[in-house]
């Protein structure tokens, strides 16, 4: 058994808290929009971090640098495992790409995890377009949302199992697959705040479908 154990389900009363991955990138934003929307909120920067989490979110800033992170913390297992066991996890632009099954244009040594069925390419809007803004229409959400792209992965194909909820020219920018919802752009530095209320939404349906019944 491995020495980590997680027991955040211990209390069934007690409130969800959210990881937010904190090794490099724009993990203090997401933290920000997470509390300002009344969550509980925790930096994970190792595994015993992890073990307080109900769910975790994994920031944008650049998915080799953290990769290698994940490894030296030795927090890529522990990570691996509780995706497995269904924690809900929300990555956005780097984060996405560390989520993914498939990456173009990484470092080879680069680790995924796998968790969601869709092949990105690194930095694949090109060098021309760099960062762009653009206003999507969200599958769920009431209005348009103003997504900013930095530096983005682009989807080059998804699987069936993954539920694609918006798209930008046609290229897919938000997805969904079971408790993993990735983004191509970063939520986290607009004022609208629907995505990390959905993703809220989504830890609270897996943390009472894992409650034990009373
Ligand atoms: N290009 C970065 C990477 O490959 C992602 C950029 C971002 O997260 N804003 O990881």
């Amino acid at each position: 058994m491995h020495p980590v154990q997680h027991d955040v389900h211990r209390d069934p009363q007690r409130k969800p808290v959210i990881g937010v991955l904190a090794l490099q990138g724009a993990f203090a934003a997401h933290q920000r929009v997470l509390a300002d929307l009344g969550a509980d909120t925790r930096q994970v920067r190792n595994a015993i971090d992890l073990a307080t989490v109900d769910a975790l979110v994994m920031p944008g800033g650049e998915s080799t640098t953290m990769s290698m992170l994940l490894e030296s913390t030795e927090l890529f297992d522990p990570i691996a495992r509780r995706i497995a066991d269904q924690m809900p996890v929300f990555g956005t632009c780097a984060g996405m790409i560390l989520l993914a099954t498939d990456v173009l244009d990484g470092r080879p040594d680069q680790r995924r995890f796998g968790a969601i069925h869709l092949s990105v390419r690194r930095n694949g809007y090109g060098r021309q377009v760099d960062s762009f803004e653009s206003d999507i229409e969200v599958e769920g959400l009431d209005g348009p949302l103003h997504a900013v792209f930095i530096r983005a992965p682009k989807v080059e194909s998804v699987e069936p199992g993954v539920h694609v909820l918006a798209r930008h020219e046609g290229v897919p920018v938000l997805a969904r697959e079971g408790a993993v919802l990735v983004a191509s752009f970063h939520p986290e530095l607009t004022d609208d705040h629907r995505l990390h209320a959905a993703f809220l939404d989504m830890v609270h349906t897996a943390v009472a479908a894992a409650r034990p019944s009373a």
